[in-house]
């Protein structure tokens, strides 16, 4: 997935439904005029309307995902199995 030039890029202010919130900078170094990405939101069909373009929200996903699958695997350990053999 190929990250969004920025050229979408809107001001907090002029945030509006529908657009990726995910910040991606301040307007001069500001931290109360930040940047939003952007893009069209990412949506599936018959889902609620996500608040990230397909870059950011597989984004997210794919971190959480990770972590899941991290944790699965440690879990996963397999247990020493004692046999006990009968003389
Ligand atoms: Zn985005």
């Amino acid at each position: 997935m190929k990250e969004p030039d920025g050229l979408k890029k809107v001001l907090l202010i002029d945030h509006i439904e529908g657009q990726c919130r995910c910040i991606i900078g301040f307007k001069d170094g500001d931290a109360r005029e930040a940047y939003m990405c952007g893009e069209p939101v990412y949506q599936r069909r018959g889902k609620k309307l996500s608040s990230w373009c397909v870059y950011h929200y597989g984004q997210m996903h794919t971190t959480a995902a990770q972590q899941s699958k991290e944790r699965d695997q440690s879990a996963e350990i397999p247990q020493e199995i004692s046999i006990v053999r009968n003389p």
